[in-house]
């Protein structure tokens, strides 16, 4: 299993918050009931979605999908929004 490789807890966090310092979350779409991102991960786009209903958010990315769990992009999107909704 090589999908996990470096995305250990601690990885994510440290990677999600790289991702964010560096400007590469971007926020595409924002709408009633779901907020849509853009994440440049290392080597692909990612969209990762915020589900303002069910406070659930969910990424494209094998990590994502595969663990059922945060991965950076989505620990990126929240650095992201903390920093916006911040008075
Ligand atoms: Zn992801």
């Amino acid at each position: 299993m090589d999908v996990a490789s470096g995305e250990s807890s601690m990885g994510v966090k440290r990677k999600g918050a790289r991702m964010f310092a560096e400007g590469k979350v971007k926020k595409d779409m924002e709408a009633e009931r779901r907020s849509y991102f853009n994440v440049q991960g290392e080597t692909e786009l990612h969209s990762v979605v915020f589900d303002k209903t069910r406070n659930e958010w969910s990424c494209d990315c094998k990590f994502s999908s595969m663990k059922a769990r945060e991965c950076s992009h989505i620990y990126a999107c929240k650095l992201h929004e903390k920093n916006e909704t911040r008075p």
